[in-house]
């Protein structure tokens, strides 16, 4: 990989999961935000990069998240299953924070057709919703009523 051009490099091979021993690894998790979970899907709960990013930038004491500063400093960090993170730092102490961790049942029980059908149905209840109210404020006598 070229050097210095992958954003979210500074993570991958440096999160451990805490349960089964594996890498923990990126998902795109196409239409949400991305997330880091267990390669062997050990079940242990996955957490969220932009969460990854904040919480990393807090216990290096920076304002925001530094790549190069997490390689030079970070070790690596282990997933615990107690919903929390562990910090190795290269000079060998280790800090502990806790995450906001994902359920299984958004990420796993859901199958990619079931997620879908899931949108689809909020998206149109709440256009549903939207056109009544258009109805309403319109008042135009020849709209159908819909109920
Ligand atoms: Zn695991």
């Amino acid at each position: 990989m070229a050097r210095g051009t992958g954003r979210f490099s500074a993570f991958t091979t440096r999160i451990k999961c805490g349960r089964c021993g594996g890498s923990v690894i990126r998902c795109a998790n196409h239409g949400g935000p991305p997330l880091w979970k267990c390669g062997s899907r050990c079940g242990i709960a996955s957490v969220r990069e932009s969460e990854l990013r904040e919480i990393s930038a807090r216990i290096m004491g920076l304002p925001e998240f530094d790549s190069e500063a997490f390689k030079s400093r970070i070790d690596h960090v282990e997933m615990e299953e107690n919903g929390r993170l562990r910090f190795f730092f290269a000079d060998g102490h280790t800090e502990e924070t806790a995450y906001t961790a994902r359920r299984r049942a958004h990420s796993r029980s859901m199958t990619e057709e079931q997620r879908e059908q899931f949108i689809a149905k909020i998206k149109a209840s709440w256009v549903k919703r939207r056109l009544k109210k258009e109805t309403e404020n319109h008042d135009t006598p020849d709209s159908s009523s819909q109920d």
